[in-house]
C-alpha cells in the first residue's frame, strides 16, 4: 500500500530526526540565530501577587481613567475588522499633544517594533549598528538577529557622550537612549546636536523615559532629517502591557520604515486607548510629578545607607551598596518579595538598578535593605 503511511516516509522522518539531533551542521536556524544570545526580560510575576515589582521600570500607578473608560466601551465589531494600519486616531491625538504633523509620526507595537524596524530597515552587514554602552540590551539583539556588525562604545565614568568615537565608527543606525538605561543620565541636547550634523547614518534617541526627565530632544527632528525619536506609552503612561509606542522623523526618513513595518502592526485596541492615554496629558504628567519626588526621597535614603548613586532623570535609579554585594543583595530582596534589576555583566554587576515605586513600596525596599547592605 502507497500513500501518507507508506513505510518509505518514515525512515525518511526518522532519518531527518537523527540528523537534526546529532548532527553539529545541520539545525533549523540561520547561524547568527544560533549564535546569538536571545534578549532576557526581566522577571514578570503573575498580576495581584504581593511582589514588590521594581526590576522592569513600570509605571506604580494606574492608567488613565479617561483610558480605561474607553478599554471597557470597546465593541465586539471593532475587533471583527483588521485595525488601521497607520493607527491614525493614535497619531492624531500625539500630533495634537505634541505638535508635529501626524505624518511625521510612525506607530509601533511598543517602541521595541520601532526599534526593530529602523535595523531591519537600514542596518545588515557591514551597514553597521554603533551606540554607546552600558545602555538598553535590546540594541544589542536586534542588531545580532539582522545581522548587522556591532560597534559598543564605553561611556567614561561620567557618562559624556562620546560623540568623536561614535561619529568615527560611521553607524548605519546609531542608538542613543536619553535618558538612558541603566544609568539613568539624560544626554545634553547640545551633545545630540553635534553628533546629528556629524552623522550621515540615522541617530535614533530613544526617549523611553522622557516623561520623567528635564529635557526632550524633539526639536531635532525638526532640524536633521537623519534622526528620529522613540517613545513609548509603556513607562509614563502606565500602559506597557498594552504594547503601544512611536517615532517622530521627518516623513522622508519614515518612508522606508513604513515598508518594513507589519502592515497592522498596533490592535485596534491599542489605537484607541492609547489614543485617550496622549489626550489626558494631565494625568500623565501627575504621576511623573509623584515618581520624581518619590525619586528624590529614595535617593536619599539609599544614600544615607551608603549607596553610590547616579543622577538620573528617569524613573529608576542605578544604585551601587557600599560593600558591592549587589548579587547577594538582589537575591536576598527577591527572598524576600522585592524584585530590582540585577545585570550579571563587567560594570554593572556591582549594581542594582532599583524602579521608582510609590512611597510605600520604596520604604518596604529600604527598610529590607537595612539589614543587607
Ligand atoms: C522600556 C524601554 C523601551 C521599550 O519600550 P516598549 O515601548 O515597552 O517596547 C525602549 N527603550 C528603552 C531604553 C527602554 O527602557
Amino acid at each position: 500500500m502507497n500513500g501518507l503511511f507508506d513505510e518509505r516516509i518514515d525512515l525518511f522522518a526518522i532519518a531527518r530526526h537523527y540528523l537534526i539531533t546529532y548532527s553539529t551542521v545541520t539545525t533549523y536556524f540561520r547561524p547568527t540565530i544560533d549564535a546569538m544570545a536571545g534578549y532576557v526580560p526581566g522577571e514578570q510575576p503573575k498580576p495581584n501577587t504581593t511582589i514588590i515589582k521594581l526590576n522592569t521600570n513600570e509605571n506604580p500607578y494606574p492608567p488613565s481613567p479617561a483610558a480605561i473608560a474607553v478599554l471597557q466601551q470597546l465593541q465586539g465589531e471593532w475587533l471583527r475588522r483588521y485595525p488601521d494600519p497607520y493607527a491614525n486616531e493614535f497619531r492624531q491625538a500625539t500630533s495634537d499633544v505634541l505638535g508635529v504633523p501626524t505624518d511625521w509620526i510612525m506607530v509601533g507595537n511598543g517602541s521595541d517594533d520601532v526599534l526593530n524596524v529602523i535595523i531591519r530597515a537600514c542596518a545588515e552587514g557591514g551597514r553597521k549598528v554603533v551606540y554607546p554602552v552600558p545602555t538598553y540590551v535590546l540594541y544589542r539583539t536586534l542588531a545580532a538577529m539582522q545581522p548587522a556588525d556591532t560597534i559598543e562604545i564605553p561611556y567614561g565614568a561620567d557618562y559624556r557622550l562620546p560623540i568623536d568615537e561614535l561619529v568615527a565608527a560611521n553607524g548605519a543606525v546609531t542608538f542613543i537612549a536619553s535618558p538612558n538605561s541603566p544609568s539613568g543620565h539624560g544626554v545634553a541636547i547640545n551633545d545630540l546636536r553635534q553628533l546629528a550634523a556629524k552623522l550621515s547614518g540615522v541617530l535614533v534617541i530613544d526617549e523611553a523615559y522622557v516623561d520623567f526627565a528635564d529635557e526632550t530632544a524633539l526639536p531635532l527632528v525638526r532640524e536633521f532629517e537623519n534622526v528620529i525619536i522613540t517613545r513609548t506609552l509603556s513607562k509614563g503612561y502606565s500602559l506597557a502591557g498594552l504594547r503601544l509606542g512611536f517615532g517622530i522623523a521627518n516623513p522622508a526618513l519614515l518612508s522606508g520604515l513604513f515598508k518594513v513595518k507589519d502592515s497592522y502592526n498596533i490592535d485596534a485596541i491599542a489605537t484607541l486607548v492609547g489614543a485617550a492615554a496622549m489626550r489626558d496629558q494631565d494625568y500623565k504628567n501627575a504621576c511623573a510629578a509623584k515618581v520624581k519626588a518619590s525619586r528624590a526621597k529614595l535617593a536619599i535614603d539609599l544614600k544615607q545607607l551608603g549607596f553610590q548613586l547616579w543622577d538620573s532623570q528617569a524613573n529608576f535609579l542605578l544604585a551601587q551598596p557600599p560593600r558591592n554585594n549587589a548579587e547577594p543583595i538582589y537575591l536576598a530582596l527577591k527572598e524576600r518579595g522585592i524584585l530590582v534589576r540585577y545585570f550579571k555583566q563587567p560594570g554593572l554587576d556591582d549594581k542594582l538598578r532599583i524602579t521608582v515605586g510609590t512611597d510605600e513600596q520604596n520604604q518596604l525596599l529600604v527598610e529590607a535593605l537595612i539589614h543587607l547592605v
